[in-house]
């Protein structure tokens, strides 16, 4: 993959087979938040849709084009999401950012992102951290429409 030669071969792995083969792509018929995001710099788009019940994530679809970081990171993030809380997403969403800043995480929020991690091996590309973080952004819209939402019950 072009520009990745540095990243460590495991990750490299994880994120190339999470770009080729994305999970939780299919549509929801009726979801409760459906967001878009873009990043011009690199053309890349993904999509959210979620459902919840009783607090947490029930379905969810994550999808998109553009480059494999944007792709992969959609995937890895909707392979986590299901059964979380909100709270839980939103800390996650956070998470990922300090992870992209390359601030130290304690040990139990990196292995709260599973193989999110992977990604972090990424921000020695600048250029490529707003791909990286695509996915998150999209996922902290949804969460902010879920709640508008609530409040408008
Ligand atoms: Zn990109």
């Amino acid at each position: 993959m072009q520009g990745l030669g540095e990243l460590n071969e495991l990750y490299e792995q994880i994120i190339l087979d999470h770009y080729r083969n994305p999970r939780n792509t299919d549509l929801l018929e009726s979801p409760e938040a459906d967001v878009e995001a873009n990043n011009p710099f690199c053309g890349d788009e993904v999509r959210i849709q979620l459902l919840t019940d009783g607090g947490r994530v029930t379905s969810v679809s994550v999808s998109g084009r553009g480059c494999a970081i944007s792709q992969s990171s959609a995937s890895l993030l909707s392979s986590i999401m299901q059964g979380k809380t909100l709270a839980e997403l939103q800390e996650t969403v956070e998470r990922m950012r300090h992870l992209m800043k390359g601030e130290e995480l304690p040990d139990e929020d990196l292995e709260s992102l599973g193989d999110l991690e992977a990604l972090g091996g990424v921000r020695k590309f600048p250029v490529r951290v707003k791909c990286a973080l695509l996915a998150s952004s999209a996922l902290e819209d949804a969460l902010e429409e879920l709640e508008r939402k609530r409040q408008a019950e």
